[in-house]
């Protein structure tokens, strides 16, 4: 028998309605990128969003269209979002930090009709846009006055551009599986691969994170949204902080120590979300200056794992609560937060400090377990590592236009990370199985770095591993074996990749060894290598 409740499909600018409705006045508050602080309000996205989804209607956009945006976290760029979402558009973030082969498979893979970009990332779209063969018209994310000379084809001030359209438009209504967004993850081996979210998984991912153990926005909050819209959704925070009428600020392209601090101390900001690599500069800010952080309550950090001095520095030195998250892309992407709980109350400073160190227990919407290499189910011992698989229903179920099995029997989607969890539920990621490395919160191919050096003459055979690093989180250290008799020296083998591969993916360093350990396939062993250079010091 089925139950007799309204059929009421989660699609996710009922979110923006909700939110202009009951908290209409709420500020919105962006650093442009043109400059200037801009004031908005809730209200005031939603009859913008609405013009939006109007003028995507006379360019003839449809149901199930990819519409691009390659933007900074503004208020012009969540408009934009929603206006696609409502008129049934796919929203497709392009991460900038990408380079340009990435790009121009990413763009044209998902066939992107029209694309609206920064002003600071004209110049790469205008590099690029020979090659971007579906899109036909680009919408730069300014006014007239600020509006560049481009090359780029039909190109247009947002501004004019829905100036021209009312705000009349009424939201599409579609099946709630219907698609929502669009972003690629180049976490995974190989080209980069579309993770599809759906209004539903953004609706119930929204909700989900505003968990009191989790985000827990509330309508008196002031949220920082640093973590970027074009990477994981931006933590669901554009649909979480709507949903619950906080007030969002949105730092534009300011991510250094001081433009951070400048919006934490004038907005009032009391909770707010970023990678590690961003503390970092705050951090180093505060040091400098001798200010304080008296409006912040908690800072969510994760994408990748946070230093032991950094939860310490925000909780002790600035009386700042630490959360630790984990997610990924795939997972829309919040995965797991790190909040102490009834049964941790009991522990003394040391040993609650201790436990933020792990990445933490699944909210509801979440199921996780660890298991060994032949998928049997290891027990939550807080010492038993495997392979970390998930599976909700804001996880994804196969990548975008890719006819791969990506779940597992039961419906279980391996991370690629492994973990142990404890028996209070708290997840511990002790390695990484996919080959790749995090640095600054973006992907680096171990694979594409170690294919680009064994073309280096001299290179008989090549690894990379990431190693931490106090800035980056992690970097890459080339591992190198030597044809015999030559006696190449790092310096070449650095300068050989120079132009081969992207600057920032560059080896940090070059050691040379006389065996790379092999697994029984003859798969490069990088945990055991790992192990082998775990005190490795970088030398830069
Ligand atoms: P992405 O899809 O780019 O968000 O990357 C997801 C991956 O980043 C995860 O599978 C982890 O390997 C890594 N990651 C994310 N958060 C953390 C964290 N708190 N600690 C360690 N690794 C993390």
């Amino acid at each position: 028998m089925l139950g007799l409740m309204q059929d009421y499909p989660l699609l996710a600018h009922t979110i923006l309605d909700h939110g202009a409705l009951n908290h209409g006045e709420r500020e919105m508050v962006t650093r442009s990128v043109e400059g200037p602080i801009r004031r908005t309000t809730l209200a005031d996205v939603r009859r913008r969003s609405l013009r939006v989804a109007r003028a995507l209607e006379l360019e003839g956009v449809k149901l199930g269209d990819r519409i691009a945006t390659m933007a900074w976290n503004t208020e012009r760029h969540l408009e934009v979002w929603f206006g696609i979402m409502g008129n049934g558009a796919i929203y497709h973030t392009l991460n900038p930090r990408l380079f340009a082969e990435q790009l121009d498979y990413i763009v044209n893979h998902a066939e992107d009709e029209i694309m609206f970009v920064d002003l600071t990332f004209v110049p790469i779209v205008e590099a690029l846009q020979s090659k971007f063969g579906t899109v036909r018209k680009y919408i730069l994310l300014t006014d007239s006055e600020h509006m560049p000379e481009t090359n780029l084809p039909n190109a247009v001030a947002y501004e004019d551009w829905i100036d021209s359209a009312d705000d009349d438009f009424i939201w599409k209504s579609f099946d709630e599986n219907t698609a929502a967004g669009l972003c690629y993850t180049s976490g995974t081996t190989g080209n980069p691969k579309g993770v599809l979210y759906s209004h539903r998984s953004n609706v119930l991912h929204g909700l989900m994170v505003n968990q009191p153990d989790v985000f827990g926005l509330k309508s008196e909050d002031v949220i920082l949204a640093i973590v970027p819209m074009f990477h994981a959704n931006a933590w669901a925070l554009s649909f979480a902080a709507p949903a619950a009428g906080a007030k969002m600020v949105m730092p534009g392209a300011g991510m250094d120590g001081k433009s951070i601090y400048e919006l934490l101390e004038t907005e009032k900001v009391n909770c707010t979300a970023a990678v590690p690599t961003v503390w970092l500069g705050l951090l180093q800010y505060l040091e400098e200056t001798g200010q304080k952080l008296p409006y912040l309550e908690k800072v969510v950090i994760g994408g990748a794992a946070v230093p032991p001095m950094m939860i310490r520095k925000f909780e002790l030195d600035y009386g700042v609560e630490v959360i630790h998250g984990w997610g990924m892309t795939e997972m829309s992407p919040l995965g797991t937060t790190g909040k102490m709980k009834n049964a941790t109350s009991h522990l003394d400073q040391e040993a609650r400090l201790k436990l933020k160190e792990k990445q933490g227990r699944t909210p509801y919407g979440v199921e996780m377990k660890v298991v060994d290499d032949d998928g049997n189910d290891l027990p939550r011992d807080g010492k038993s590592a495997g392979h970390l698989l998930v599976k909700g229903p804001c996880v994804s179920s196969g990548y975008f236009r890719l006819d791969e099995q990506t779940l597992s029997d039961g419906g279980w989607f391996d991370t690629g990370d492994i973990a142990n969890i404890d028996p209070l539920g708290f997840m511990q990621i002790t390695d990484r199985d996919k080959d790749v490395i995090k640095s600054g919160g973006e992907w680096i191919s171990s694979i594409d770095v170690e294919n680009a050096a064994v073309g280096c003459p001299g290179v008989t055979e090549a690894a990379v591993i990431g190693l931490s690093h106090p800035k980056w989180t992690e970097r890459p250290l080339l591992i190198v074996v030597r044809d015999a008799g030559s006696d190449l020296e790092a310096d070449a083998v650095l300068a050989y990749l120079d132009g081969k591969i992207a600057k920032w993916w560059i080896p940090d360093d070059v050691v040379f060894v006389d065996e790379i350990p092999h697994t029984a396939t003859g798969k490069i062993q990088k945990m055991s290598l790992r192990e082998q250079f775990k005190d490795f010091e970088f030398s830069k």
